[in-house]
């Protein structure tokens, strides 16, 4: 059925406002989430109630963002003020569903749009207080976009999972690089029984005998680390300059029987596909918080999340979000003078940009390079 412009529009604001207030329903519901789970506690149970004094809020004072202006940013019961956070998250999450309701309003693609940006939104705000990206949230926001894909990715499941697979992968690549260059070609300390260092030597593998390649190598070098007791580990500065030559040897020699695209996607899926594997597997093994040095090994919370970016946006949408994070980041990084910026928002940021202009920047590009 096809509507007609009038009949589209007096459908999109009742939509919008729709959106609009279920958003900030939602909003508010994040709230508990980005102050509870850093917490280990439940999201469910108890009920919310004032953070000063404890009295439990009632219905009337549970209304998102009216609450708020109607109590002039006080609890009703202690007369403390409550942050301003509070009722400016239920309202940039009302903007942001009423935004995706108007750019995206087919049924179900923006319910599942909608849950992607609630966790964007709760990974961003649960950074800025503890830079912490809880596994949960990125490991779960990432199973949520490929159960997604068939609705709202092109292609739907499996170049999903590719998609998700190659951006951690780039993110962990560029952080090896990195600390490369950081730790001048020393690296990081092999840890058993999967690591940087199985990460980078499947990488490796995967660009220069394809995709399939690396990530068997990886898992069995992961396997061999588990059965003896000490750690197989190559030099860094060797796996990680062997896994840049792979694509350009590709790229340059005739006749090699890799393709450079399909070296690239080896390193990248490889790689990827090892960071989110271990970072899986360290997730459980500090389960008990007994070593917090262990923690470290694969917790990379930028990498878990640009799997789940990668999932729902694709490849190269999300290597154009990465770059509006880098400059909006860079930007608000010196205006802030801040030494330290916790780099979620700007990838959530970068996420939400791809998901809905991505593929149109893509295209705006190549054509403004002139090759499309
Ligand atoms: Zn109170």
């Amino acid at each position: 059925m096809l509507l007609s412009q009038s009949e589209t529009l007096s459908l999109a604001i009742p939509l919008a406002i729709f959106a609009f207030v279920f958003g900030a329903i939602i909003g508010s519901f994040l709230n508990v989430v980005i102050y509870r789970i850093p917490a280990g506690r439940s999201i469910v149970r108890p009920p919310s109630s004032c953070p000063r004094c404890g009295h439990r809020l009632r219905p009337l004072e549970l209304i998102p963002i009216l609450s708020w202006v109607l109590q002039q940013g006080r609890c009703n019961h202690c007369g403390q003020p409550i942050s301003a956070r509070y009722p400016a998250i239920e309202a940039l999450t009302g903007a942001l569903f009423a935004v995706a309701a108007a750019l995206r309003p087919e049924f179900p693609a923006l319910l599942f749009i909608w849950a992607f940006i609630a966790i964007l939104i709760a990974l961003s705000f649960i950074d800025i207080d503890t830079y912490e990206v809880p596994d949960v949230l990125s490991y779960g926001g990432l199973a949520l976009g490929l159960l997604a894909a068939p609705f709202i990715f092109p292609g739907g499941f499996s170049p999903a999972l590719d998609a998700a697979l190659m951006a951690a992968g780039l993110l962990a690549l560029i952080n090896g690089y990195g600390v490369l260059v950081v730790t001048r070609g020393r690296g990081n300390k092999p840890e058993g029984p999967v690591g940087l260092q199985t990460l980078y030597f499947a990488a490796t593998v995967g660009a220069w005998l394809g995709p399939a390649a690396g990530l068997v190598a990886g898992f069995l070098n992961w396997g061999l680390n588990a059965r003896s007791t000490r750690v197989w580990a190559a030099p860094e500065a060797l796996t990680l300059g062997l896994a840049l030559l792979g694509p350009l040897v590709a790229w340059l020699v005739p006749g090699w029987p890799l393709s450079a695209q399909e070296a690239l996607r080896g390193l990248l899926i490889a790689g990827g596909g090892i960071a989110l594997a271990g970072g899986l597997y360290w997730a459980f093994r500090s389960m008990p918080e007994e070593d917090e040095e262990e923690v470290v090994v694969l917790g990379f919370g930028d990498v878990k999340l640009a799997g789940m970016l990668g999932a729902w946006v694709g490849f190269w949408p999300f290597v154009v979000g990465m770059f509006v994070a880098v400059v909006v980041g860079a930007v608000i990084g010196l205006a802030l003078r801040e030494r330290k910026v916790p780099f979620v928002p700007y990838l959530a940021l970068g996420g939400v940009v791809a998901l809905f202009f991505g593929q149109q920047i893509i295209n705006w590009y190549i054509s403004y390079l002139g090759i499309g």
